[in-house]
């Protein structure tokens, strides 16, 4: 048994105490993939990214990395993380880093912490709260091991050999070990918002500027977190504190539109405009029947609604025609509680908050069944 769980703990502790959401898998305490004599996870921090597709949901690869014993801790595409093995993790395997005299050449399992982020390491976008939720991870790591050099924070790309043998995370860790220098030590959640004027980070301009200005500039909508990038079909997108904003030519009359919170994580999981959805072609909505509920409207006619009471759920085609018929979330149905689902006999089939469905199959069209 080499597992280190008080320090698991602590890190664990601060982060909680920081506001972020730490899950413990079955025995984590104990979990332990290759027992050494010496266990130091203080010494390096490895941060990785699963490679996991968005359409495997918010924890990526997670059964697949306690499975297999692969990472200490796994990152949730919504920041959230699981802290799976005090012991020590098959994560790092062949490498070197000339810098870290203390860690023997292949020798960084029994001396690093891994983090797997749930990331496709591709195009995916990392969420504000997935970024945070990391960076503070590895503040953290450096409190609770006392190091005070942040190039002991790599990426499994700086770590591996040959160079280039690995390339997660996608991250830029230059960038990273800076934003984890500059973190404080307080960060109560939300995110600080900088004052008025304050000099932008990162260029924003063209259709995404006039979003971002028409949703509060700085003020309301935070810091770019970085430059304007490529998106699907020759649109561009740009990461902020507060969510993204998308812009495409031909969407909306390349009109920019923001897309944040739960309902940005489910159209993740929908590929995000990559997808069936496309684009947004309005930003986050409250104009709800119980001004609670959320919503973004997108380019193939598809919609994600949000409730506190039913998480996020797409609607599109038919049955979102006709549920907007009956008057969307005011109906008598309420906010959608499923995605459609297709059943034994082929027919496609959607649920609704109070119990009620609608129903499309090619013999009888679509069927409302309203609630009791
Ligand atoms: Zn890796």
């Amino acid at each position: 048994m080499s597992t280190q769980v008080a320090f698991f703990e602590k890190w664990r502790d601060l982060m909680r105490s920081w506001g972020f959401t730490v899950h413990e898998a079955a025995g984590w305490r104990t979990r332990d993939a290759e027992p050494a004599t010496f266990y130091r996870p203080g010494l390096m921090y490895l941060e990785h990214h699963d490679a996991s597709t968005r359409l495997s949901g918010n924890w990526g690869a997670l059964a697949y990395i306690l499975n297999n014993r692969l990472a200490n801790i796994v990152t949730a595409r919504n920041g959230e993380i699981t802290l799976c093995a005090a012991g020590v993790e098959w994560h790092a395997g062949v490498g070197s880093r000339a810098s870290l005299g203390d860690i023997p050449k292949n020798g960084a399992n029994p001396r690093s912490f891994g983090n797997e982020v749930c990331n496709d390491g591709i195009s995916e976008p990392y969420s504000a709260a997935l970024t945070r939720s990391i960076i503070a991870g590895e503040k953290a790591w450096t409190i609770v091991s006392g190091q005070k050099d942040v190039m002991r924070v790599l990426g499994h790309k700086e770590w591996a050999d040959p160079e280039g043998r690995k390339s997660d995370p996608r991250a830029d860790m230059d960038r990273r070990r800076a934003d984890v220098q500059a973190f404080g030590n307080v960060v109560a959640v939300p995110p600080p918002v900088p004052s008025p004027g304050s000099p932008l980070k990162f260029p924003v301009g063209g259709a995404i500027l006039a979003a971002y200005n028409r949703l509060g500039g700085v003020q309301r909508y935070g810091q770019p977190l970085g430059p304007e990038a490529d998106a699907a079909r020759g649109g561009r997108w740009q990461e902020f504190q507060r969510g993204a904003i998308y812009w495409h030519p031909n969407v909306d009359k390349g009109t920019a539109h923001a897309v944040e919170g739960d309902i940005r994580v489910h159209w993740w999981g929908l590929d995000a405009e990559w997808g069936p959805s496309g684009y947004p072609t309005t930003d986050e909505r409250g104009d709800t029947g119980d001004g609670i509920g959320r919503f973004n409207h997108f380019e193939n006619g598809w919609s994600i609604y949000w409730h506190p009471a039913t998480g996020a759920h797409e609607v599109h085609g038919l049955i979102r025609d006709k549920w907007a018929s009956l008057g969307w979330e005011r109906s008598k149905l309420g906010y959608p509680t499923t995605g459609e689902v297709v059943q034994v006999d082929g027919s496609i089939l959607q649920i609704f908050q109070r119990g009620g469905s609608i129903t499309f199959s090619d013999k009888d069209g679509i069927t409302v069944k309203l609630p009791a």
